[in-house]
């Protein structure tokens, strides 16, 4: 037993050295410390004779980036482990194989996705993935229906609840999303060129009221279990494959979370492209294609998720009354499209920024961005609770853009 200290490249390499059966005795790994992330340690180790490699990643028990000023969790890795195994067999293909969990060094070690690509800097790089959203729209909604009331055992779901209790994450989404960009927070990173913008967002009172009903929906809801960080710096793809990594943020919580944060970052990269594509009619086609994407991932998730209640509902009364599907699945898209856009502003005004904006190098083209992002994120709230289909995102994103 080893008692929890941050592991150095040379202990990652030994432990991997001691995983039965997964590198030839003796031979010769090479480790290097590949995390770009805030909260933990990722060991790539590699052995170049036989071609195998993994990952081993650790977490810290304090956010890197504010330093050890902010205490996290260890428990956040066994909620990660247990998290990506259950994703495995609820959604098989679409996540790393976790090869093995350490309890005492809140260390997973896990299937190397590096021939996949972060797809953040895919969409950056103008990459098109035509089969994301069919394997998204499968992920969430088998990650989703079978942790929910209606698909899986109601006694049991409470005790699973109690499993994926996770609060020192869950307050960082509490105060980074939910909060913060609507104040006067050391926690803000407000560009300065839009400080007039950052003003407005925290003296809009009508915006607030809304902001606070969805805030209440992400402290009360425990709908189903999330991912909870589901952004596109937590999906590695390429054309043909797409895999879900990052679960340390889920807990029980309301779906439209998980979906909306995968619309608020193609909206994100859609506000970006105003740089990475220079050329106009270039540019509107892949915007084009991030917002058919959306459609379409909302159609099929839709279709899934209504595919799963019908032959696995496990709900009598859900069950033999369909109207009350219906009513479920508008107010999963009318949460979907309110998270969506707390899930933009928070890129802007918050803490942590994407790279999809804050990279771009030309200051003009960057606050155009930013604001066209801001707009987009602020009519989604404020109309979230009347929207009726998917098409009313993706009105407010042309016409903001
Ligand atoms: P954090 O929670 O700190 O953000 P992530 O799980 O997102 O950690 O991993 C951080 C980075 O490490 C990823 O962006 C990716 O570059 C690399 N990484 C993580 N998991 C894998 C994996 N299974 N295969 C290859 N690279 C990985
Ligand atoms: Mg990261
Ligand atoms: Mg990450
Ligand atoms: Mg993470």
């Amino acid at each position: 037993m080893t008692t929890y200290h941050a592991l150095n490249e040379q202990e990652a390499t030994e432990i991997a050295r001691g995983i039965e059966g997964f590198f030839p005795a003796g031979a010769p790994l090479a480790c290097r410390e590949i995390g770009d992330g805030n909260l933990n340690l990722v060991f790539h180790i590699t052995d170049s004779a036989s071609g195998k490699s993994l990952i081993m990643k650790q977490a810290l028990p304090y956010a890197k980036v504010v330093g050890e000023s902010w205490p996290l969790s260890l428990d956040r890795a066994r909620i990660e482990s247990e998290k990506l195994i259950l994703e495995g067999t609820m959604a098989p293909g679409l996540v790393p194989v976790v090869y093995k969990y350490d309890p005492e060094l809140s260390l997973t070690v896990m299937e190397d996705l590096s021939d996949h690509v972060i797809m953040r800097q895919g969409l950056i790089n103008g990459t098109r993935y035509p089969l994301f959203a069919d394997h998204i729209s499968t992920f969430m909604a088998n990650t989703l229906f079978y942790t929910s009331d209606l698909g899986m055992n109601q006694q049991d779901k409470k005790l699973q609840v109690k499993n994926f209790i996770n609060p020192d994450l869950c307050k960082i989404t509490e105060d980074l999303i939910f909060d913060d960009p609507y104040t006067v927070s050391a926690n803000n990173n407000v560009p300065p060129a839009i400080e007039d913008a950052a003003e407005a967002l925290r003296n809009d009172t009508q915006l607030h009221l809304e902001v606070a009903i969805l805030r209440d929906k992400f402290l009360t809801n425990a709908q189903a279990l999330l991912h909870g960080d589901l952004h596109t710096g937590s999906i590695f793809a390429t054309p043909a494959s797409t895999k879900v990594i990052d679960p340390e943020f889920a807990y029980f919580g309301p779906m439209g979370f998980d979906v909306g944060a995968v619309f608020a970052n193609l909206i994100l990269n859609y506000a970006g492209q105003q740089y990475w594509i220079s050329d106009d009619a270039a540019r509107k086609d892949f915007r084009r294609y991030l917002l058919d994407t959306i459609e379409d991932v909302w159609n099929q998730f839709d279709r899934k998720f209504r595919v799963l209640w019908n032959e696995y509902g496990i709900d009598r009364l859900a069950n033999a009354t369909p109207a009350y599907q219906d009513f479920y699945m508008k107010r999963l898209l009318q949460d979907t499209i309110g998270f969506t856009g707390c899930k933009i502003i928070r890129r802007i005004v918050g803490l942590a920024h994407v790279a999809d904006i804050d990279k771009i190098p030309n200051d003009d083209i960057r606050e155009h961005a930013q604001r066209g992002a801001l707009t987009i994120g602020t009519e989604l709230i404020r109309r979230h609770r009347n929207a009726q289909s998917i098409q009313e995102l993706i009105d407010i994103t042309e016409t903001a853009m």
